[in-house]
């Protein structure tokens, strides 16, 4: 056995790394990026305020400005704490190693997030992955609630809407999977910003609910922050796994200040929604022409579909230099799916014109 063979944990050595792929030179449709580059109105503003950020000393440990301005951005009431992350990831990470007793387990929909898998493993619990309905993606809550029942979750993790599939689940059923849930139950919502639907104004009647969000999605991906928002009681246990300064000074300044101009990125936002509206509209149109082809609903800044031959559709589409991502891979319920983020309307236009050239000549 070689000397990393031996030392390393075995299930972590049978992991794949979270694989990213190559995108320079593509038109980037893969990771639910918002398109658009910074507005030109915030550049000086945001220059000024991160040349002025005393890099010399430690970030500020509380993270006091950026809480007012996520606060005030987000609608975060009062009586509700907010933990922050560096990413919605790194929180993720935390619960799970707050909670992570031996053989405790963690139970989410599959397909979800690849991430809640990943970082059960890594905290060494045990993922439980109950399928949505096969047809149209939709939360099977019965199955989930027999699982809650079987498994006795610490943690139960649902994506609001869900990713990779972009549907909303009913809020009945997630009020029932909270209340059956004997631990804490996390509603990640990284896509409200294109849903606008939200347990934020619910979540303190629960005693084990808390809520995820992350301005990722919003336009600001490479900032690196998420929070946790939920009772105190929660938050300060989950407090303690929190690396010091584990939000880097300029993560807090750039974020507090584009915050504070929140009101760019809801415009931004408010054209990708319509341009998601669009390209639904018209993925149904060009399907209507190709049986075995199918668009699923979303609420979110991406779509999925169905081909008969994904591997083959996403070659083109790279041979075209548009990258999508290719989930048939991730899960039987997934096979010959393809995901694809909502771009700018230039990069809707060419998606969508490659698609059907694409499609035309495969059932010529
Ligand atoms: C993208 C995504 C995240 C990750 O957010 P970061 O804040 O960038 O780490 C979390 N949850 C879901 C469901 C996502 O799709």
């Amino acid at each position: 056995m070689s000397a990393v063979g031996g030392v390393i944990r075995s299930d972590i050595a049978a992991l794949a790394a979270y694989h990213v792929q190559d995108a320079a030179g593509y038109i980037k449709l893969d990771a639910m990026e918002n398109p658009f580059a910074l507005p030109e109105t915030l550049r000086d503003g945001l220059a000024k305020q991160l040349s002025n950020t005393a890099i010399n000393r430690y970030p500020d440990p509380a993270c006091a400005a950026l809480t007012t301005a996520l606060r005030s951005a987000m609608g975060i009431p009062k009586e509700l704490d907010i933990l922050h992350g560096n990413g919605s990831d790194e929180i993720i990470q935390m619960l799970a190693l707050a909670c992570a007793k031996p053989g405790a387990k963690l139970l989410s929909v599959e397909p979800a997030f690849v991430m809640f898998k990943m970082i059960a493993t890594f905290c060494r619990m045990t993922y439980v992955g109950v399928p949505l309905r096969a047809a149209d993606f939709r939360l099977d809550a019965d199955a989930m609630l027999a699982a809650i029942t079987e498994h006795q979750p610490v943690l139960t993790f649902l994506a609001y809407p869900n990713n990779p599939t972009g549907n909303l689940f009913e809020r009945e059923d997630v009020r029932r999977i909270i209340r059956a849930s004997p631990g804490l139950v996390v509603i990640d919502e990284a896509y409200f910003a294109f849903s606008s639907q939200s347990f934020l104004d619910e979540i303190s009647q629960f005693p084990n609910a808390v809520l995820m969000r992350t301005v990722s999605k919003l336009g600001l991906a490479g900032v690196r922050l998420g929070v946790l928002i939920g009772r105190h009681a929660w938050l300060t246990e989950v407090d303690k796994v929190r690396l010091p300064y584990n939000i880097n000074s300029f993560t807090q300044t750039a974020a507090t200040f584009l915050l504070e101009n929140i009101g760019e990125f809801i415009a931004q936002t408010k054209v990708l929604v319509a341009e998601r509206t669009a390209m639904a509209a018209n993925l149904g149109r060009l399907f209507a022409r190709f049986p075995g082809t199918l668009c699923f609903h979303s609420e979110a800044n991406f779509i999925l579909i169905r081909v008969p031959d994904a591997a083959a559709v996403f070659a083109a589409l790279k041979a075209r230099k548009i990258l999508v991502k290719n989930t048939s891979q991730s899960h039987t319920l997934m096979q010959d799916t393809l995901r694809i983020t909502i771009g700018s309307p230039a990069e809707n236009v060419a998606f969508l014109t490659a698609l059907t050239s694409i499609l035309e000549s495969q059932y010529a």
